[in-house]
C-alpha cells in the first residue's frame, strides 16, 4: 500500500525528516510514536503532499505509484486522508455538504459523474448509523463551535465516507480527551479492512489501548529507530524514549 524509502525532507531550510523507511501493507494498523519534535507530523504532512515541505531524498510510493509529483488533491482522489490537528471552521458548510462535495471532487477526478442524490443519502445514513453520529451533528456547521470530541467525530464521518487507502491520522498535539480517543479508536476498529490501511501517529500511548496496532514503530530525530509490535507501546509507556538515542 505504502512504501517510503529512504526519505529525507526540510522545513523552513531545516532538515526534519533523515532518511525514514517503512512499509505500510493493505490490511495493516500502524502506530507512529515518538518524542515531541521528531518529525511525526512532518511525516504526515509530507505524505500527504503538503507544500511548505521539501522532499530532498528518497521515495513515496502508493500501490506502486511514486507520489512526488501530484499535489495534495491529487494524492487524496488517490485514496490517501489526513487528518488535520487544527481543523478550519467553515461557517454555513453543514459537515452533510462538505463531504458531498469532497465525494464529489474524488469521484470527477476519477473520470466518474456526481453520486445520485439518493445513493448519496443512503451512504450517509449508513455511515452515520455505523459510527453514531446523529442527524442534528450532520446538519450543524463544519467545525464551528465544535469540541474535541465532535470534531473527532466529523474526521472520522469523513473518513468514513472517503473510504481512504491510505488514512494518517495525526492525533500527536491535539490534547485529546478520553471520550474524543474513544471515537477515533471505534471509528478506525470499525472502518479498518483488508482494502485498506491505517496510520496512527501519537506521543501517547494511551490511544493504544483501544487500537490494536499491528506494528509500532518510534520516530526520533527524523528516522524509525525501531519497530516492533503492539508490545512495543508498552515498553515505551514504561520506559520513556530516551533508552533508544
Ligand atoms: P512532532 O510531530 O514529532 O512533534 P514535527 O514534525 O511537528 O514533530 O516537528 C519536527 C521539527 O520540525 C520541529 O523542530 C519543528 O519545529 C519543525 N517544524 C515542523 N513544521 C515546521 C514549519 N512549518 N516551520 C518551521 N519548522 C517546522
Ligand atoms: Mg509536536
Ligand atoms: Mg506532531
Amino acid at each position: 500500500m505504502l512504501k517510503i524509502e529512504n526519505l529525507h525532507a526540510k522545513v523552513e531550510g531545516n532538515n526534519i525528516l533523515k532518511g525514514l523507511n517503512i512499509e505500510v501493507k493493505a490490511g495493516e494498523v500502524h502506530a507512529i510514536m515518538g518524542p515531541n519534535g521528531a518529525g511525526k507530523s512532518t511525516f504526515a504532512s509530507v505524505v500527504t503532499g503538503n507544500e511548505n515541505y521539501e522532499v530532498t531524498e528518497g521515495t513515496i510510493s502508493l500501490e506502486g505509484e511514486d507520489l512526488s509529483d501530484l499535489s495534495p488533491d491529487e494524492r487524496a482522489h488517490k485514496g490517501v486522508f489526513l487528518s488535520f490537528q487544527y481543523p478550519i471552521e467553515i461557517p454555513g458548510v453543514t459537515v452533510t455538504n462538505f463531504i458531498k462535495t469532497a465525494i464529489n471532487a474524488k469521484r470527477k477526478a476519477q473520470g466518474l459523474e456526481d453520486m445520485p442524490a439518493a445513493e448519496m443519502l443512503k451512504k450517509i445514513r449508513e455511515k452515520a448509523a455505523l459510527l453514531e453520529i446523529d442527524k442534528t451533528f450532520l446538519s450543524r456547521s463544519l467545525n464551528e463551535g465544535f469540541s474535541g470530541g465532535e470534531k473527532k467525530r466529523n474526521e472520522i464521518f469523513q473518513m468514513a465516507m472517503l473510504e481512504p487507502k491510505l488514512a494518517i491520522l495525526d492525533e500527536t498535539d491535539s490534547g485529546l480527551d478520553i471520550d474524543a480517543l474513544r471515537i477515533v479508536a471505534n471509528g478506525v476498529n470499525k472502518l479498518k479492512s483488508k482494502d485498506n490501511a491505517v496510520v496512527v501517529i501519537t506521543h501517547y500511548q494511551r490511544l493504544l489501548d483501544y487500537i490494536i496496532p499491528d506494528f509500532v514503530h518510534v520516530l526520533a530525530d527524523g528516522k524509525i529507530v525501531k519497530s516492533g509490535g503492539k508490545e512495543l507501546a508498552l515498553e515505551l509507556e514504561a520506559k520513556g524514549y530516551d533508552w533508544l538515542k
